[in-house]
This record gives structure tokens, C-alpha cells and sequence, in this order.
């Protein structure tokens, strides 16, 4: 299959729409992450989903919408606190899981009986959802287990040959992907760090529980709430230690502990501390945004080298601290040094 790359204007959005409308699948641009988008009422088209990433078929995917009303043919119920937070921070990087309805396909749920619904706020993402006039089932546009993508070209790195278009939308403002809040349960828990901060959710809901998932390494034995947590994600080739703390002496001990072919993660004011070595900064220490637009590009950008370890600053767990850190002690699988 030959995988073309369109341009995000009024030509390439309603080709792309015609192809997801046709069963095909096509990576999108979304503000948290590229998609790798298919009808999520189809199941044929989602299983090609599952192919091309090689994902495993026990790891739901989240349905975008581009209106809020579409959600109501989606879920059984939408309580109130759903209301509110959507309210709040829809169209935004943030996914409500509901008890799902009768048209999601399993290919969807994977075997639950809820779904995870966001309305994203990428205009380009809105409008070809709205061209293809079914909502879109997209995880992020990676091959499983590979850092997500974050620009067309990287869609292109994994996806070529496997996927029918790229719609190239630039570079992704908010660069990890959305918050998963489950709303099904008694209470509600936050299953994955993003855009949408931990205080923001309890800002509207109240207390939220954090899943353990997003700490701590989770045993392949351990049922989890949101089964993409258990997989060993966003990994470069090279081993990664992750190390938490305030930034200078984290910065100390790197420099300390470095091996000759090694490489380094860090932010922005240390990246001097590491001269001789591939490093890649990925913003100052208290700026988060760009932390969080900057990690995967250079996790990704590792396997372009030959380093044999990778040693990476991490923030602390405040604001979208939590999505960045949960990200890079997942790339590290959970190998984290505090100072
Ligand atoms: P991705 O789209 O690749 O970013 O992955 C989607 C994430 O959302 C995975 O971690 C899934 O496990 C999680 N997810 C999707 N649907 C559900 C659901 N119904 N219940 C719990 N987690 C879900
Ligand atoms: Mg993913």
C-alpha cells in the first residue's frame, strides 16, 4: 500500500474524510498526539487498526467526536458531572470513559463494557471527523510500544505502507495525549495523566484517585483499568533511567554516573553539564508545556543514534508534571532514581 501524505487544507480534510468514511484508515492531526484514525462504528476498519500499529487486541481505543451531541449515540448515560466536565474542558486533551452503547463494535471496547469518548479541539481533527460524519476511532499513531507521534513525518516513519493517507497538520500543541478520566465507576479515577491536569479534574469533580498504573509499575498478572497502562510503552531502543528531583542535583548526578556512549534527556539550563554526549533538551525546567511538547520527539530521535543508555530529567508530579513524568518512567519501565 502506498501511503500518501495530504495537506491539511479543503482538498486533503475532505479526501481524508472520504477514506474513513470508505473504511480506510488515515493518521490525523489531533492537538495532543497524531491518530490513527478509523469509523469506530466499523469494525472491519478498526481491526486494520490494530494491524497496522500491532497493537494488542485487548488495549481499547478512544472514539473522538466533533460535536458534543454526538456523544449522546455513543453512551448509555451521561451524567451531570460528565456534563460539567466537558463543559470545562471539551473541546480539549481530555477522554470521558462511559458505559458504552449497543453500536460500539468490540474491535472498540475490546471486551468492556464502557468507552472512552473525547472531543478534541484541533481544528483540523474536527473537520475531518465531520467530513467522514461517523466518529473516529484513533489511538496514537505509533507502532505499538514506540514513542507516539507528534508530527506527520514521524507518522510516516511508523505508518508508511501500512495506512492508506497522513493528513499533515504541523506539529501538535500539546504533545502527550489526552487525560483519561473514568466516570463508570463509583468514583471517578484518573487512569492516564495529559493535557487536562489532575487539579483541574478536582477542580470540577472533587477528590479523583489516580490509578496506580500512572506511579507504578504494574505485574503482566494485575487486571488495570485502563489495559494500555500495563504495556511497556514509549520505549526507545537503549535502556532509560529516569531521574526525579530538584533539577540541579539530578543534573550532578547524571554527570556523575554517565557512560561513554551514553545520551541524555534534559532541561534546557544543563544541557551544558553533558558536553561530549548526544543530549536533547526538551524545554527550561518550570516550563511544562514544552516538556510535554518535546518528550517524545526526543525519545524518537534517540533511535536515530547508536547510544547504549539514556539518562533523562524528570519533573515533578504538579500540573502537566504528572503527564510528562508518567510518560518518561514509562519509557524508563518504571527505572527511576529520586535525588
Ligand atoms: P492511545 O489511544 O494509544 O493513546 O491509548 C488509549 C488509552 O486509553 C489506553 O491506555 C487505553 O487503555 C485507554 N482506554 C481506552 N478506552 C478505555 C476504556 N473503555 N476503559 C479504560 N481505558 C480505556
Ligand atoms: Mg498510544
Amino acid at each position: 500500500m502506498n501511503t500518501i501524505l495530504l495537506a491539511a487544507d479543503e482538498a486533503g480534510i475532505a479526501q481524508a474524510g472520504r477514506l474513513l468514511a470508505d473504511g480506510q484508515v488515515v493518521g490525523i492531526p489531533t492537538e495532543t498526539v497524531y491518530g490513527l484514525g478509523a469509523n469506530a462504528l466499523d469494525g472491519a476498519a478498526v481491526r486494520q487498526i490494530f494491524a497496522a500499529k500491532g497493537r494488542p487486541s485487548d488495549n481499547p481505543l478512544i472514539v473522538h467526536i466533533a460535536d458534543f451531541e454526538q456523544i449522546y449515540d455513543l453512551v448509555t448515560v451521561v451524567p451531570e458531572h460528565a456534563k460539567r466536565l466537558a463543559q470545562a474542558y471539551w473541546p480539549g486533551p481530555m477522554t470521558i470513559i462511559l458505559p458504552k452503547a449497543a453500536c460500539i463494535p468490540d474491535e472498540v471496547s475490546c471486551g468492556l463494557d464502557t468507552v472512552g469518548i473525547r472531543l478534541p479541539s484541533h481544528p483540523v481533527a474536527r473537520a475531518v471527523i465531520r467530513a467522514a460524519g461517523v466518529p473516529i476511532a484513533a489511538p496514537s499513531a505509533n507502532t505499538s510500544g514506540r514513542p507516539s507521534t507528534t508530527t506527520a513525518a514521524h507518522v510516516m516513519e511508523d505508518m508508511q505502507g501500512k495506512i492508506s493517507a497522513v493528513l499533515d497538520g504541523g506539529a501538535c500543541a500539546v504533545g502527550v495525549e489526552s487525560t483519561v478520566i473514568s466516570l463508570a465507576g463509583e468514583r471517578p479515577r484518573l487512569l492516564r495523566p495529559g493535557g487536562v491536569s489532575h487539579e483541574q479534574l478536582e477542580a470540577v469533580l472533587g477528590p479523583v484517585e489516580i490509578d496506580r498504573a500512572v506511579t507504578q509499575k504494574i505485574g503482566d498478572d494485575v487486571r488495570v483499568s485502563a489495559p494500555g497502562m500495563k504495556y511497556r510503552h514509549y520505549a526507545p531502543h537503549a535502556p532509560v533511567t529516569a531521574v526525579c528531583g530538584d533539577p540541579e542535583k539530578g543534573a550532578a548526578y547524571i554527570a556523575e554516573h554517565l557512560s561513554t556512549g551514553a545520551g541524555v534527556i534534559c532541561f534546557d539550563e544543563y544541557a551544558d553539564r553533558f558536553a561530549g554526549h548526544i543530549v536533547h533538551r526538551i524545554g527550561a525546567a518550570d516550563d511544562l508545556g514544552a516538556q510535554a511538547r518535546h518528550i517524545f520527539d526526543a525519545l524518537r530521535a534517540f533511535d536515530e543514534t547508536d547510544v547504549t543508555e539514556i539518562w533523562a530529567q524528570c519533573p515533578d508530579d504538579a500540573g502537566l508534571g504528572l503527564a510528562v513524568a508518567n510518560r518518561l518512567k514509562k519509557a524508563a519501565g518504571f527505572h527511576v532514581i529520586n535525588v
